[in-house]
């Protein structure tokens, strides 16, 4: 028992420690990108990671790993009004719209000098502070991670991991409330995408939210 404590507690330092890490990372690659042009290299290597990663375990990436959500959960989990996410987000037409604007944006703007390490460094830059000041309004707006319902990267991470989320329900407990779906970070129609005992939603970020705030424990990780 008291071992089984001991490792909880490891883990919730690992995980805070981890949190804190990605998030500096964010904001040191946002604030001093637009003068340190290197650091806008870090936003290709954190696509990456989370493509590749994607063909194992879908999104987890997003949930556990990409600066920029962390960053949008930490800072704005209170400032955030909570309001649910416009389906329409949701909509893969518009999310492929937004992917495609944004990848022909940067690779029209890369095209223009693509030999200059400041210049292309600076583009990445440019990307990301802009989608993150996006992201940072819908998050006030609506939850703190609606950006994370259309970003380009976790749309790429749904296509290529179509992976079922692993999270297993027990009908016998569940009560049918719905507080799983409203706290999820980017409130996935978790009860209408079960079969049989599994929630198969492939946008699901592995966060573990909708298993901790269940009131009756009906949802627990798959083996
Ligand atoms: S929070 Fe739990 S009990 Fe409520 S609907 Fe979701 S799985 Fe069922
Ligand atoms: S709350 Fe549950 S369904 Fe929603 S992203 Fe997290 S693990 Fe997936």
């Amino acid at each position: 028992m008291q071992e089984l404590t001991m490792m909880k507690n490891l883990k919730n330092k690992f995980v805070v420690i981890k949190k804190f890490l990605f998030v500096s990372l964010a904001v040191v690659t946002i604030g001093l990108g637009w003068k340190l042009p290197v650091l806008g290299y870090i936003v290709p290597v954190v696509m990456l990671t989370a493509v590749v990663l994607s063909l194992y375990n879908g999104r987890y990436h997003c949930g556990n790993i990409c600066p920029r959500g962390m960053f949008l959960s930490v800072f704005f989990i209170k400032k955030s009004k909570n309001a649910l996410i416009p389906v329409f987000f949701k909509k893969m037409s518009f999310r492929l719209m937004v992917m495609g604007v944004l990848m022909g944006f940067l690779v029209f703007r890369i095209a223009q000098n693509p030999t200059s390490i400041d210049y292309v460094g600076r583009v990445f830059w440019l990307m990301c502070a802009v989608t993150t000041g996006i992201g940072i309004i819908l998050g006030f707006i609506y939850k703190p991670r609606t950006w994370c319902s259309f970003c380009p990267v976790g749309t790429m991470q749904k296509i290529i991991g179509r992976h079922s989320t692993n999270i297993q329900i027990d009908k016998n407990l569940c009560l049918n409330c719905k507080v799983c779906e409203k706290k999820c970070p980017i409130n996935i129609d978790i009860l209408s995408t079960v079969k049989e005992t599994e929630v198969t939603g492939s946008d699901c970020l592995k966060c573990s939210l909708c298993i901790s705030q269940c009131p009756k424990k009906a949802l627990s990780w798959g083996s």
